[in-house]
């Protein structure tokens, strides 16, 4: 049994799909992991406990106030990250 942030993967999916919404900027790795590393600290985890690696508790635990939570935090980490990209 292991504790699971499944923020992670819900902060993750939700940048990629802002690929479309939010274009003209670089969502290499390094990119990507900046973002989630910005937005994650401003979050709440929700962790959960999962056995080997299987998670129970899925995303539909998420209601829509958390959903906005995490488009605001990621909007604002999509900025920061995009207009400062940590390599070249
Ligand atoms: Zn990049």
């Amino acid at each position: 049994m292991e504790l699971y942030n499944l923020m992670e993967d819900e902060v993750i999916k939700v940048i990629e799909s802002m690929k479309n919404d939010i274009p003209d900027i670089c969502y290499c790795d390094k990119c990507k992991l900046d973002m989630a590393a910005i937005a994650l600290n401003n979050l709440s985890p929700k962790y959960v406990v999962t056995d080997t690696g299987y998670v129970y508790a899925k995303a539909n635990n998420f209601n829509t106030q958390f959903n906005t939570d995490i488009l605001t935090a990621i909007t604002k980490a999509i900025g920061i990250v995009g207009k400062n990209p940590r390599h070249k």
